[in-house]
């Protein structure tokens, strides 16, 4: 069976794997390259792809990334099922949405644009339409269940530990009479950490192909980047300033909400206003309510349905427009949850713009900021900035705290690994930058005398 990759190779976007047994022909993510204009280029559906002849779709994760190329591989023809957790379809459904309302916006100003210059408009990559027909096809294929999801192949979800719903994929396939077990583990998550469940632990297979998007380093550990949170907000609490934070609306938000209500409960914190200024984060927060049973069990009580607000009553949604302007008058202390999480877009510069030349703000980074964001030039310490047009000056704080990473590190991917790393097994690395992989493959080499594979974009893999 050949297993080609159509993303994710020595870089962490664009997840899609095309396994194909002569028989059956399955896809195992389909996400969106991001990150710069050059990766952009590469969001296409590849004609080698042949997507009318694909038999089943299967998801690890609602990230855009792994799902964000589904509009244009069902507008170039799949009309199969496209099976994932219920959890993930769930997320999916919200982050695909959002992301051709984002599509649609940048098309719009790019054609503005065009059209002063006298060019020719562009369209947006998909738009809500053509994620509504992605929807249709999408079908919920429970954790631990195994389904026949084309001739001769069958799929079976395990816990991923990453985000709600996440999941690695077992595909078990005959070809000639050959019987293979492949794993493709998806993002993994930390073990050990509140919300997520940890990974499951899978003991045999021919051959796996596993990301390595920390492969290179550990992360801080959990408990000292909660003490490092608290310790923050107490400071900005002492000097009664806002505490901005930008975030992503799945995962990192619903983490955030659940470290504010233990600081409030243990008595650490007093209590103060907080603001979830995101619609799209309210929305990720009830399909966390929606899905306890997939939570860890000591914080299902929390995001039971009804549950929170009444647990953390300092906590207001903002859905309109109106609501998150009308915070540009509420005095400190308080906290300010809003996207973009890496400060690019979204309602975040409002506040930015608002807050950024007061001495008593916090700007609290809890998230990744990749190399050209507004979010990392701020942590950089740049001074002036430029928002919509005004000049800032930065008075504000500026922090980050580290450790609240959605991925393994690198010793938990190399326990993840342990029990299937037996002699004759293939590891195939994926979803990491160069430096990240090649540091994961020595650890590897060392720890289990095997030795991994690095394929690069397009590469054919015969099992
Ligand atoms: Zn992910």
């Amino acid at each position: 069976m050949l297993v080609t990759l159509y993303g994710a190779a020595k870089e962490v976007t664009g997840s899609c794997y095309l396994v194909d047994t002569g028989n059956a022909r399955v896809l195992i993510d389909c996400g969106l390259f991001q990150g710069s204009k050059h990766l952009e280029k590469l969001n296409f559906i590849p004609a080698s792809l042949k997507p009318k002849e694909i038999d089943a779709v299967v998801l690890t994760h609602g990230h855009l990334d792994h799902c964000g190329r589904l509009p244009l591989l069902v507008k170039a023809g799949y009309r199969g099922k496209i099976y994932g957790t219920p959890g993930t379809l769930d997320i999916a459904r919200l982050i695909l949405s959002d992301a051709a309302k984002i599509q649609c916006d940048d098309a719009d100003r790019e054609n503005r644009k065009r059209a002063r210059a006298g060019q020719k408009p562009i369209k947006p990559l998909f738009d809500a339409r053509d994620a509504e027909e992605v929807f249709k096809q999408f079908s919920a294929l429970p954790y631990n269940n195994w389904m026949e999801i084309a001739p001769e192949a069958k799929a079976e979800l395990v816990e991923a530990g990453h985000i709600l719903g996440s999941s690695s994929v077992i595909l078990v396939a005959n070809q000639n009479g050959a019987r293979r077990r492949i794993i493709f583990s998806g993002d993994l998550g930390q073990r050990n950490v509140p919300i997520t469940r940890d990974p499951a632990v899978i003991d045999r297979c021919d051959a796996v192909f596993m990301e390595s998007t920390y492969g290179g380093r550990n992360h801080p550990s959990y408990e000292e980047t909660v003490e490092e949170l608290i310790e923050l907000v107490k400071g900005a609490v002492e000097r009664g300033g806002k505490i901005l934070v930008p975030t992503f609306a799945v995962g990192r938000t619903q983490q955030l909400l659940y470290h504010l209500f233990k600081m409030f409960e243990s008595g650490r914190v007093r209590p103060f206003p907080v603001f979830l200024d995101s619609p799209m984060a309210i929305a990720a927060t009830q399909i966390y309510s929606k899905h306890i049973n997939l939570l860890d069990e000591d914080v299902r009580d929390f995001f039971a349905r009804d549950n929170m607000q009444a647990l953390l009553p300092t906590l207001k949604l903002c859905t309109t427009a109106q609501e998150s302007q009308a915070l540009n008058a509420v005095g400190g202390p308080c906290l300010i949850m809003a996207g973009a999480g890496m400060c690019d877009a979204g309602r975040i510069l409002h506040h930015l713009r608002h807050n950024l030349s007061s001495s008593e703000t916090l700007v609290l980074m809890v998230g990744y900021q990749a190399k050209e964001s507004f979010g990392r030039r701020l942590l950089d310490g740049a001074n002036p900035v430029k928002i919509m047009g005004d000049t800032i000056h930065v008075r504000a704080r500026i922090a980050s705290v580290d450790g609240f990473s959605a991925h393994a590190g690198q010793s938990d991917l190399l326990q993840w690994l342990n029990p299937l790393a037996k002699a004759g097994t293939r590891v195939i690395l994926t979803h990491g930058e160069p430096h990240q992989v090649n540091e994961l493959r020595h650890e590897i080499e060392n720890a289990f005398n095997l030795k991994p594979e690095i394929p690069s974009l397009n590469d054919r893999l015969e099992f």
